[in-house]
């Protein structure tokens, strides 16, 4: 057994992932149930459960992790349209406790979202 998170065992390399980036602070992956021609997950190499669980120390981990959202976009060719969406808690949809940030782009997004 492990207490590692599904996303851990990702940035771990125990489990294999399509990985686009990665830096010292988040690692970012294709989703594997894509829901937009791009589909990318950014995620903390800080195993915070969700984003409701980060504190202020973190605010500066957080910042980052848009700017790589952004930048993954931007990379992948679609800069100028993209949404960003994080899922706080079962309620909201969140089915991985491990704070991510998706990243989806290449298909019109309807708002208010569903
Ligand atoms: P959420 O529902 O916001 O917690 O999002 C979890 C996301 O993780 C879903 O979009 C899943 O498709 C995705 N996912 C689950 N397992 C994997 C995996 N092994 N590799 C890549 N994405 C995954």
């Amino acid at each position: 057994m492990t207490d590692k998170t599904l996303f851990t065992r990702i940035i771990d390399r125990e489990i294999p992932a399509a990985i686009v980036y990665e830096d010292e602070l988040c690692i970012a992956f294709k989703d594997l149930n894509p829901q937009a021609p791009l589909h990318v997950l950014v995620v903390p190499v800080k195993p915070l459960p969700r984003l409701s669980d980060a504190t202020a120390t973190d605010e500066p981990l957080l910042g980052h992790l848009l700017g790589v959202a952004a930048r993954v976009a931007r990379d992948a060719g679609y800069g100028e349209a993209f949404r960003l969406a994080i899922n706080n808690g079962a309620g909201a949809g969140q089915t991985v406790f491990h704070l991510h940030v998706h990243v989806l782009a290449g298909r019109p997004f309807n708002w208010p979202p569903g």
